[in-house]
């Protein structure tokens, strides 16, 4: 990493260790941050200002290379510049909504956007929980209980809406119709999984995870059903989740678009589905008529996605994806590389696919 760096616009060398340079170039608003290049005079490769705050209220402060951009070694050095900040101010917000910005921000930047940022006004309209700029989705909305979704996604509708309470009536219908995923926070106490609370006792051994709209392929398609090709996934990292929705992999297709209720879905997947429908047809297949009001039987399939007992919040063996962000070194870490959740085998799917079209497995 550097602590120095050259602003693109004037050639003035900044340092991380002051604060009028490092306010200069990582203001708040992260769309203001001006190109920023290796200190080195004769070296052009590009790095951006990068400030990690982990949950204690230390601040590291440091310039790395822009993502899949060259790298030098020059004015490297091994340790960032920590600053100690003041806890922020209490503005009435809930312990668990501050956390679950700082804690997707934080993210963010682990993965390499090194622009997002919390409470940043987008309009007059909008303030973003988190914002991530030049992204799909970069809006990020954390709600406990979602009030007025619809009506603020209007106002800016590349947006993500994170709900924690989902057994809440309220959510449940927002939940399925607009972009919104469900956030679980969990933590494995002796056989079982219970719920955490990272905000009151630290991230150890709590899991994040994204839930209830998070679609997969189902690894044979229900032919019966106009919308079989769809199912939820279970144990999705939050930070999996948004790492694949923020580089495009990943996105919202509405009701009835794919699935009886809204979901996130892999463009892969989505590519498969409409292969599957366009096979369908050709069959001649008669899928049920899309006119049919369905709200009733999507509300009641969501509720039961909703409450799954607590031993289906984990399989025996644990989850298979972790994204434990504990450790606060602002080393890009392997670990954080994100697999993408395994689509099924690519044979065995298309050797189903096959037999079903040709009505070997009804
Ligand atoms: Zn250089």
């Amino acid at each position: 990493m550097k602590v120095k760096a050259r602003v693109s616009e004037t050639g003035q060398e900044v340092d991380a260790h002051i604060d009028s340079d490092w306010a200069s170039v990582h203001p708040t608003d992260p769309r203001a941050r001006p190109l920023l290049y290796c200190p080195e005079r004769s070296c052009y490769n590009r790095v951006s200002a990068v400030e990690l705050q982990n949950a204690s209220g230390q601040v590291t402060r440091f310039f790395r290379f822009v993502r899949n951009g060259p790298t030098c070694v020059h004015a490297e050095v091994d340790e960032p510049v920590v600053v100690v900040r003041e806890p922020p101010a209490r503005t009435g917000e809930t312990d668990e909504h501050q956390w679950l910005k700082d804690y997707v921000q934080r993210m963010a930047i682990r993965l390499g956007y090194d622009d997002a940022a919390t409470e940043v006004t987008l309009s007059d309209t909008v303030r973003a929980d988190v914002f991530v700029p030049n992204v799909p989705y970069g809006r990020v909305e954390v709600q406990r209980v979602a009030t007025d979704v619809a009506e603020r996604t209007r106002h800016f509708d590349d947006v993500v809406w994170l709900l924690r309470a989902t057994f809440n009536e309220t959510n449940k219908r927002y939940l399925f119709t607009w972009p919104c995923v469900q956030v679980r926070v969990v933590r494995r106490q002796g056989d079982r999984w219970v719920i955490a609370e990272p905000w009151r006792d630290g991230l150890d051994g709590a899991l994040v995870r994204a839930t209830a709209t998070v679609l997969q392929a189902r690894p044979t398609p229900n032919a019966g059903e106009e919308f079989g090709f769809f199912e939820t996934e279970k144990h999705v990292p939050l930070a999996a989740f948004l790492g694949d929705v923020w580089s495009g992999q990943r996105r919202w297709y509405g009701p009835k678009t794919a699935h009886r209720f809204g979901g996130w879905i892999t463009v892969e997947d989505f590519a498969r589905y409409t292969e599957w429908t366009r096979e369908r047809r050709a069959l001649g297949e008669n899928p049920p008529s899309r006119g049919e009001p369905l709200a009733d039987e999507a509300t009641t399939s969501a509720s039961a996605a909703l409450d799954p007992p607590q031993d289906q919040v984990g399989t025996q063996d644990g989850p298979r994806l972790t994204d434990d962000l504990g450790d606060e070194s602002p080393e890009p870490q392997t670990g954080l590389s994100l697999p993408a959740p395994e689509p099924p085998a690519a044979p065995s799917w298309w050797t189903r696919f096959r037999r079903w079209l040709t009505g070997g497995s009804r």
